[in-house]
């Protein structure tokens, strides 16, 4: 049977070809973002208790209410809102089936959606489920800043959202306030929506998290969007949230109860214990990652690739080109074949793949020991 043609433009991931070639090849896979350490126990502890406790029947559509209303209390005061757990928050499995609702729910076919490249590979898949039209901002190194002129062009009285991730994947970059303020006001001069996807929130380097739901008029149309998986090293558990004003709320839940009704129950316990972690656990996180990040980028200058340092995320790109190679694609195959280290070609999150041909990306989610394995084995390179 053929592949529905909705789908056959995309073909396998990006994320399993790289981690399956690894795997034939015994790289060590710096590819596909996932720490290769276990998560925390006093979380897995209250997703224990909660199998132990027999709670193993379908939990409410929208989250059971400990954790909505958990969430409410941890991100009222970063969003700088009150937030009500009935009508604002809606717990989804992972990140992705929020993103999924988000455009299933309330984009039109025909609607206008901006996205900001290199994308996550999730955003024009979805955007094509919905049958938006896309428009892309490209990011450019050195920098990757966002030009406000380009967005101004993008952003037309057609466009119904933009979606705007930061941290960003894959260039690690923080948008300032300054980007942030241009976005919001095309977002209120058009009355478009932001889909802000902030799962690497609590990755970032020597800077905050500016947040686009604060800024005057976005509150009302700021759809925030966040996960378990990077913040609690729990990637495998797929809980995620959409926290967003009632009107918006109602078209995330409306695709939700038919995309997965809910999100299993033992792991939304144990995400309550998670938002309730004490401060100190994120100051470990940023440092521990920071020190990684440090380990990976100073590596891979060395080995003379041209790493851009990020502020936030656990992803670096570097380019490649000093080393001749054709494109993105052929200098990971040698990474993988030669060197035995998997990286991700970043061409697949760009509309035209030419923009992502001279770079390459590195997670640095993986233990000092195997970032500099991995670092020693670059320098065959
Ligand atoms: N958005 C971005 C930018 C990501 O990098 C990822 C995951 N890796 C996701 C969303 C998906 O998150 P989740 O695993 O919670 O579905
Ligand atoms: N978000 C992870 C990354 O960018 C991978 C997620 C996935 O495999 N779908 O590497």
């Amino acid at each position: 049977m053929p592949v529905a043609k909705r789908f056959q433009p995309f073909g396998v991931t990006i994320f399993t070809e790289i981690t399956n070639l690894a795997q034939q090849h015994d790289a060590i896979n710096l590819g596909q973002g996932f720490p290769n350490w276990d998560g925390p126990d006093f979380i897995k502890q209250a997703a224990a208790r909660s199998l132990e406790g027999g709670r193993d029947q379908y939990p409410a559509s929208p989250g059971i209410r400990e954790l909505r209303e958990a969430i409410a209390r941890r991100y009222g005061p970063l969003l700088g809102r009150d937030l009500d757990p009935d009508t604002e928050i809606t717990v989804t499995t992972g990140c992705t089936e929020a993103l999924a609702a988000t455009f299933l729910g309330l984009i039109d076919p025909g609607d206008e959606v901006v996205l900001i490249e290199p994308f996550y590979d999730a955003y024009p898949v979805d955007a094509a489920l919905a049958g938006a039209v896309t428009r892309a901002v490209t990011l450019r190194p050195p920098d990757f800043r966002l030009d406000p002129e380009m967005l101004a062009a993008a952003v037309t009285d057609q466009t119904k959202a933009i979606l705007v991730n930061t941290p960003h994947n894959p260039t690690g970059r923080v948008f300032d306030a300054d980007e942030l303020a241009t976005i919001a006001r095309l977002c209120r001069q058009h009355d478009v929506i932001a889909i802000c996807d902030e799962v690497y929130e609590w990755m970032t380097y020597d800077t905050e998290l500016p947040r686009l739901a604060r800024l005057p008029g976005m509150g009302e149309r700021t759809i925030t969007l966040s996960s378990l998986g990077k913040t609690y090293s729990l990637t495998g558990w797929k809980v995620g949230w959409a926290i967003a004003p009632p009107g918006l709320t109602g078209g995330i839940r409306a695709a939700h109860q038919f995309l997965t009704f809910t999100t299993p129950t033992p792991v939304q316990y144990g995400a309550v214990a998670a938002l309730e972690a004490p401060a100190h656990y994120y100051t470990e996180l940023r440092s521990s990652y920071q020190e990684r990040r440090d380990l990976l980028v100073d590596g891979l200058e060395r080995v003379g690739l041209r790493p851009f340092r990020p502020d936030g995320t656990y992803f670096v790109m570097a380019d490649h080109t000093a080393f001749g190679f054709e494109d993105d694609r052929s200098f990971c195959r040698h990474l993988i074949e030669k060197c035995g280290v998997a990286a991700i070609p970043p061409s697949v999150f760009y509309s035209d793949p030419v923009d992502g041909a001279s770079l390459v990306r590195f997670s640095f989610s993986r233990d000092a020991a195997t970032l500099q394995e991995a670092v020693e084995r670059l320098s065959r390179l």
